[in-house]
């Protein structure tokens, strides 16, 4: 019952006990995680060398065609991926957007790469640049491979896209990665590794299931840290010596007190007023509202906050919880009895600044499964009329909860968005360009992404919870200050910047 990490090319059981890992939707034992026993140092010294001379010896487009490769392996065989999802309590649509966006963004990042990046293993970044009256000394910037490995520390709740939007880049840019996934899904991870493995160039992946203890001394300037999860364990790992002292590349992804705006022009029966209801809803309970991006903050104008409750409150009434795959189903169950206590904990903490107006935190009737052996939770949907209160821009409920507060205009508008304290992804709802620009020049400087929601754009729109591999993923302050995805942004943040001096001929040479 012990899940196996991928190590040096083969799997290695850990010893003792382990932490249990439990179907979140019945309870039972799925697996036990441990990596007591395991040698983490050997790992690191097989990447660093069978996966970065593997690697190296590939150029970016062999690189790309590896990486599709992997895509399609999982594209085969990702209905074994959604049953192992469903343990974790997340539906067909769920898994989805886990599974199948994890795919797509690895054929992305497979397709830029094969049409933007050279056949070489170097990329030179721009022209020459003279640097001397007389044309015989100048510069240019290239992008060579560091003489590093990539780790990448995963959040529970992406454990397909999250592995694969951190594995993409670093691939193409030639690092070895060793994946740590968290321990809650660590088994679905898994599995995408065992069907990727043979598809890469060897020592390109391994994966501890498990801690890490000790790996990260092994870490410095010529290593990568791509970490997902919540701003206190960003804030332990930015502090680790690998970090502050060897400088080690550090990439944090964290939580977010997300915002959607509703315009002021949007007033019932105009189609933005229902599309924000629906977006909310949408993003509370798509994988029970455990989404990074995730709307917490819904603002609308003050005099329209009672019909836009009632029009949430009555989609929320639609929505059935239970079983992934059971009859009905449009929500299922948080990942574990432990998360639900964490956002029971956040949603009381929210109460103290407005009420709950609709679901009940310790009740809800669950369809094909038994609502306290699985970690079922009702959607919940609070209204907080005060909004300076601190609550509902400082406590993330990682769940389906979100809050509603009134705005006046505006300069408030702004001031509310920046108590988010920097966020990954924001929206506006509206068809009023004067009021989405200023709202939009208001809020950008928060924000690693902000999506214009209207009725011209929404057939086609990717939705306000959707990052794009095309486009930037991250966002200032506490959603962890860093950048992912962005297209090939990404393939160059993991390479090393070279400045080179000195005369044309030579420097023609030295990229040619
Ligand atoms: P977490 O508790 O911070 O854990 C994240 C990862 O860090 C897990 O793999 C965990 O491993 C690992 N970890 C914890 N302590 C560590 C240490 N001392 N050394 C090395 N690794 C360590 O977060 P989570 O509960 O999994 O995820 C939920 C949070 O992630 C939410 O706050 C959410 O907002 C955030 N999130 C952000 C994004 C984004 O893109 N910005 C995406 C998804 C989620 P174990 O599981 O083994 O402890």
């Amino acid at each position: 019952m012990t899940l196996p990490s991928y190590l040096e090319g083969g799997w290695r059981t850990g010893a003792g006990e382990g932490t249990p890992v439990a179907d979140a939707v019945t309870g039972e034992l799925v697996t036990r995680v441990t990596s007591d026993g395991l040698d983490l140092a050997a790992a690191v010294t097989y990447a660093r060398r069978t996966g970065l001379t593997a690697l190296g010896e590939l150029t970016f487009p062999q690189r790309a065609a590896a990486l599709k490769a992997a895509a399609l392996a999982l594209q085969e065989r990702k209905q074994e991926l959604y049953d192992l999802s469903a343990r974790a309590g997340a539906t067909r649509r769920d898994a989805a957007v886990d599974v199948d966006g994890g795919i797509g963004t690895a054929l992305v990042y497979a397709s830029l790469a094969r049409k933007g990046l050279p056949d070489h293993t170097l990329i030179v970044e721009d022209d020459l640049i003279p640097l001397g009256k007389g044309g015989t000394f100048a510069g240019r910037h290239v992008l060579t491979t560091p003489r590093g490995i990539s780790l990448q520390i995963n959040a529970f709740n992406f454990p397909v896209w999250g592995m694969l939007e951190k594995l993409a880049p670093a691939l193409l840019a030639g690092l070895p990665t060793i994946v740590k996934p968290a321990t809650p899904t660590a088994y679905i991870a898994a599995h995408a590794v065992r069907i990727i493995a043979d598809t890469l160039p060897p020592g390109a992946i391994q994966l501890v299931a498990g801690g890490i203890p000790g790996l990260l001394e092994l870490l410095g300037g010529q290593d990568h840290i791509g970490f997902t999860g919540s701003a206190a364990t960003a804030a332990r790992l930015r502090a680790d010596p690998a970090v502050t002292r060897r400088s080690a590349r550090f990439n944090a992804e964290a939580d977010s007190l997300n915002c959607s705006v509703l315009g002021p022009d949007a007033v019932p029966g105009q189609p933005e007023f229902d599309l924000f209801a629906d977006a909310l809803v949408t993003e509370m309970t798509v994988k029970a509202g455990q989404k990074c991006t995730a709307i917490r903050r819904a603002f609308v104008p003050a005099h329209l906050i009672d019909p836009v409750s009632e029009a949430v409150e009555a989609r929320l009434a639609r929505v059935v919880v239970g079983a992934p795959g059971a009859a009905g189903v449009t929500m299922g169950a948080l990942v574990g009895l432990a998360q639900r206590d964490d956002v029971r904990a956040a949603v009381a903490r929210l109460s103290e600044a407005g009420s709950i107006v609709y679901g009940d935190p310790h009740k809800v009737e669950v369809v094909g499964a038994d609502a306290e052996r699985g970690a079922f939770l009702s959607p919940l949907l609070l209204r907080a009329d005060d909004v300076d209160r601190p609550e509902p821009h400082e406590v993330e409920a990682f769940g389906p909860v979100s809050t509603l507060m009134p705005y006046r205009d505006t300069a408030q508008l702004a001031e509310l968005i920046a108590r988010g304290d920097g966020s990954l992804a924001g929206s506006v709802v509206s068809h009023d360009r004067d009021f989405v620009r200023q709202v939009v020049l208001g809020a950008a400087a928060c924000h690693g992404r902000l999506l214009v929601l209207d009725r011209d754009s929404a057939g086609e729109s990717t939705g306000h919870g959707t990052p794009m591999p095309q486009l930037v993923h991250g966002g200032p302050g506490r959603a962890g200050g860093g950048e992912e995805e962005g297209g090939l942004r990404a393939v160059h943040a993991h390479l090393q910047r070279t400045a080179l001096q000195g005369g044309p001929e030579i420097l023609d040479a030295i990229v040619n």
